[in-house]
């Protein structure tokens, strides 16, 4: 497909690190998206599971695949993403955050919040692809303004890419799929209908502030699955169009809901 000006802003839920290697619901899903979407020049993925003091981009040439999860079969842990990096554009990263602080680190590379699913959407891998850290300390509000003050990078067509979960229990979701009760408990479709309807609405300050609702509280023991979105928002105009090109849930309350803007 021809490069496009303006790349879309996607925030995608990944779920179980075994989608990467399993064929269902969810990596076929991550396929067909992966074959609507425009070819980037590069990826900036903010995953879930580089929450650290600090605001960081990856700046190696070659990011290692990082296998950062225990417990899961040994194929899992040999599927390698072997996407390049783009030093420069680790850099760029940094200054368009010039107030934020932010650094270009080279200690850390792809983690399985980006590369299961990019696995699915961009299996040739020969894209380049940078992570930005999530600073675990910053006030929510000032996570959407990151993502403002790299929105810039879509008309260079960076594609931003959150990766998380809109719910993420993971005690919950394990229990249902050990008992085999798939059935998905009330707070989670609350909170996952609350934050869908506010994403349509470019409600931004209602999601920057769902840690204070109670099924957002139960949603989410801690919030490093659910922040990936505010910087998306942060990233996208208020009349840009939203579509959910992946909704529904795994393991009963894990939401795999997908956003997809511009
Ligand atoms: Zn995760």
């Amino acid at each position: 497909m021809p490069i496009q000006s303006r790349m879309p802003a996607l925030f995608i839920g990944h779920g179980n690190p075994m989608n990467a290697i399993t064929d269902n619901h969810w990596s076929r899903a991550f396929q067909s998206l992966g074959q609507e979407l425009p070819t980037p020049k590069a990826v900036l993925a903010i995953s879930a599971h580089w929450y650290v003091p600090g605001t960081f981009t990856t700046g190696n040439d070659q990011p290692e695949t990082i296998h950062d999860f225990g417990g899961f079969p040994r194929e899992l842990f040999q599927v390698q993403y072997p996407a390049p990096g783009e030093t420069q554009l680790a850099k760029e990263v940094v200054d368009l955050l010039g107030k934020h602080g932010a650094a270009v680190r080279f200690d850390w590379g792809l983690d399985h919040g980006t590369w299961s699913v990019l696995c699915h959407m961009m299996p040739k891998a020969d894209i380049p692809v940078i992570q930005l850290s999530i600073d675990r300390d910053l006030p929510f509000t000032e996570y959407a303004e990151i993502g403002r003050a790299i929105s810039g990078l879509r008309e260079e067509g960076v594609m931003i890419i959150g990766s998380g979960n809109i719910t993420h229990n993971l005690r919950d979701a394990f229990s249902r799929m050990t008992s085999g009760d798939g059935a998905t408990p009330d707070w989670a479709r609350a909170f996952d209908e609350d934050v869908a309807s506010a994403i349509t609405q470019h409600d931004v300050t209602f999601l920057s502030r769902a840690s204070e609702t109670q099924s957002g509280r139960i949603s989410h023991p801690t919030w490093d699955h659910y922040v990936p979105l505010l910087y998306v928002m942060g990233a996208v105009g208020q009349a840009e169009e939203v579509r959910f090109p992946i909704t529904g849930f795994d393991m009963g309350s894990l939401s795999m809901r997908a956003a997809l803007f511009g």
